[in-house]
């Protein structure tokens, strides 16, 4: 490389020669970066969602190759978030394709230090068996003072932030027809 090259690879030169007199464009691209170019030019093509983490529901754009998730971003369109999301939305892509993803059920039973892999009709039957149980053997016509409830303290729902208006509404739908009165969000606690 040459001297007169040398000083072309100077930002300043290149600011203080060319049009980009404040630096904030040409003048600041290296060589190294002006050969980049971002990895979701090659997606054969992207899908609109919504991130998963929180109920605020940031948009995302998620960019498909090869029918693998190459990246996840924020949706500029979105009235919401308009194209930004948190550092948690920003890190869905570790969420649905990272290495520490579960893809099976997995169940430790009463007293066992080790987790079993189940199926998951295996695993909604033994949910549904334990919530018919439970419900009958809790199940109360009468309070204290003869007066009618009809309810189950046995159990209660108690939902997460990322659930949004959508679940929380069949969540509580589902919970009151089982008689149970307990039903809260870990956003309202
Ligand atoms: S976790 Fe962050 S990016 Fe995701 S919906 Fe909530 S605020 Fe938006």
């Amino acid at each position: 490389m040459g001297i007169g090259d040398h000083l072309r690879a100077w930002p300043v030169v290149r600011q203080l020669r060319g049009k980009d007199h404040l630096g904030l464009g040409e003048a600041a691209r290296s060589q190294r970066s002006a050969t980049l170019a971002p990895r979701i030019e090659e997606a054969d093509r992207v899908v609109g969602s919504i991130c998963p983490f929180c109920a605020v529901g940031c948009a995302q754009r998620i960019y498909v190759k090869d029918e693998q998730v190459q990246h996840i971003e924020g949706d500029p369109d979105s009235p919401i978030s308009r194209g930004r999301l948190c550092p948690r939305g920003s890190s869905t892509k570790d969420l649905v394709a990272g290495p520490g993803r579960e893809y099976k059920v997995r169940y430790r039973p009463p007293g066992s230090a080790q987790w079993q892999d189940l199926d998951l009709d295996t695993a909604m039957e033994m949910i549904a068996d334990r919530v018919i149980a439970t419900r009958e053997a809790t199940w109360q016509d009468l309070d204290a003072e003869g007066r009618k409830v009809n309810r189950t303290l046995g159990f209660g729902s108690l939902g997460g932030a990322a659930l949004d208006n959508e679940e929380n509404y069949l969540i509580k739908k589902l919970f009151t027809a089982l008689g149970a009165i307990q039903i809260e969000n870990q956003a309202r606690i």
